[in-house]
């Protein structure tokens, strides 16, 4: 049964609720609607005008309205007396085909069709920056190896505690935090769960880091690259697919634990990954992440090719154990409804057709890479993989309106980029 959200606002002291909903770009737009006029908003919904948003509508156009979903609320640990609702789109009595939410419940519905369910978990890494965004907050965080810094992460301490433990109450199961890979980076592990509560959980999770980072006077960033020298922040996400309450892509029979059922599903992420890049690292600054050079750390534990392999972190699919893999492709700017869409498409797509993701490489990708051949670039830049997300028929089938909207809004932010003159090219430019 549906939460009835005026007793919910009694019973836990909720004077407001935020109807929020994330663009196409991630951005969260919001209204705050009192507690009496909830009931109102649930069944006319929250008006908004497109147009001011990135969802690739017209200023003619109509109310764009947000309906709440209640299942999704989640009350804000730092002020409970505000109840955050994802919301669906809904223009001239019809869900908003380019809606981010939309698609990824009209793909988890798709999957149902065939008895299945997606469930997934997601690394968001992030950095504590000072205000400006010019540095690392903590100017103490300095090692050239900063991973696991206990003494970075302890001076954290408080803001590190202040967000697990609001996942604790709001029953998320948390189970780990630490200091990553580059200084000033952090992560915070919580257990996966259905696709769609991961996606509301992920959007939450950013707005929540910022807001009680901001409390503390810092500034959280989930910026793919934000530092050029440093690793930078992915969105690692882990998937398994069930069917009646058994995970399908197990097989102790198999040598490293995964079924024909998971091995088609990585074959349809291998199969459009380079047009899946276009959503799950979806700035020109994404690009600078993957592909990147060695980071003073050491490794940038990003990507740069489309391949598979076992417990090994130098490639796209990793596959840590039995049931399950980890995609390491997205960054921290991926659309949390659009990153969980992207791969249930994607490999939907490769179950279906048996998509076959060629053999596993068990080398190190970022020394030996050029040992073996054929191996599948991803894209180096957003044009590129803009190009290739227009070209592929998966994921243009899967989402339908959404990407010419969406690739006509890249093009645009694409254009102003390239309207940017860089210092780079006066240096490398000047005597030419
Ligand atoms: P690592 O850093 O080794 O990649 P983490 O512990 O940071 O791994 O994150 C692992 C994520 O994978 C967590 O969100 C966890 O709940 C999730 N996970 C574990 N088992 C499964 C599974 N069977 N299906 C989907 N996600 C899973
Ligand atoms: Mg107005
Ligand atoms: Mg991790
Ligand atoms: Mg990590
Ligand atoms: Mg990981």
């Amino acid at each position: 049964m549906t939460l009835d959200l005026e007793t919910a606002a009694r019973e836990r002291g909720i004077k407001y609720f935020l109807v929020s909903y994330t663009d196409l770009f991630g951005t969260q737009r919001a209204k705050l609607v009192p507690a009496a006029a909830i009931k109102g908003t649930c069944k006319n919904g929250a008006g908004f005008a497109g147009f001011a948003t990135w969802l690739d509508m017209s200023p003619a156009d109509a109310d764009l309205l947000a309906m709440p979903d209640p299942d999704g609320l989640i009350q804000l640990p730092w002020k409970p007396e505000v109840g955050w609702l994802p919301a669906d789109l809904v223009m001239d009595g019809k869900p908003v085909e380019q809606g981010p939410r939309n698609i990824l419940k009209r793909l988890i519905k798709d999957a149902a069709r065939d008895g299945l369910q997606m469930k997934t978990g997601v690394e968001c890494e992030f950095f504590l920056i000072t205000p400006c965004g010019s540095e690392p907050a903590d100017l103490a965080d300095k090692q050239m190896k900063p991973c696991y810094d206990q003494s970075a992460l302890m001076r954290r301490y408080d803001v590190i505690t202040e967000i697990c433990d609001a996942m604790l109450s709001l029953g998320w199961k948390p189970y780990q935090n630490d200091h990553e890979d580059a200084n000033g980076q952090f992560e915070m592990n919580w257990d996966y769960d259905d696709a769609l509560v991961t996606a509301d959980r992920h959007a939450f999770f950013k707005y929540m880091t910022r807001s009680i980072a901001e409390k503390h006077g810092l500034r959280a960033t989930f910026m793919p690259k934000p530092f050029m020298e440093l690793t930078g922040s992915g969105c690692h996400a882990h998937v398994s697919v069930w069917r009646d309450g058994e995970n399908i892509f197990a097989d102790r029979s198999d040598e490293i634990g995964m079924s024909q059922a998971g091995y088609h599903f990585i074959g349809g992420l291998i199969h459009s990954a380079d047009a899946l890049a276009a959503i799950t690292n979806p700035c020109v600054n994404s690009y600078k992440r993957i592909n990147a050079p060695r980071t003073t750390s050491g490794a940038t534990w990003a990507p740069n090719t489309v391949t598979y392999t076992g417990n090994n972190r130098t490639h796209m699919i990793r596959i840590p154990d039995g049931g399950r893999f980890e995609f390491r492709l997205a960054d921290g700017a991926a659309n949390p409804y659009l990153l969980q869409a992207g791969i249930l498409a994607a490999g939907l797509d490769g179950m279906r057709n048996r998509r076959d993701p060629g053999k596993r490489l068990d080398i190190n990708m970022y020394t030996d890479g050029h040992t073996v051949e054929g191996v599948k670039q991803l894209p180096l830049n957003m044009l590129d993989a803009m190009r290739a997300l227009d070209r592929c028929d998966v994921l243009n089938d899967a989402f339908g309106a959404f990407v010419p909207s969406y690739l006509k809004l890249k093009q645009d932010e694409w254009n102003a980029y390239c309207r940017h003159l860089t210092q780079w090219e006066r240096d490398n430019t000047l005597d030419c």
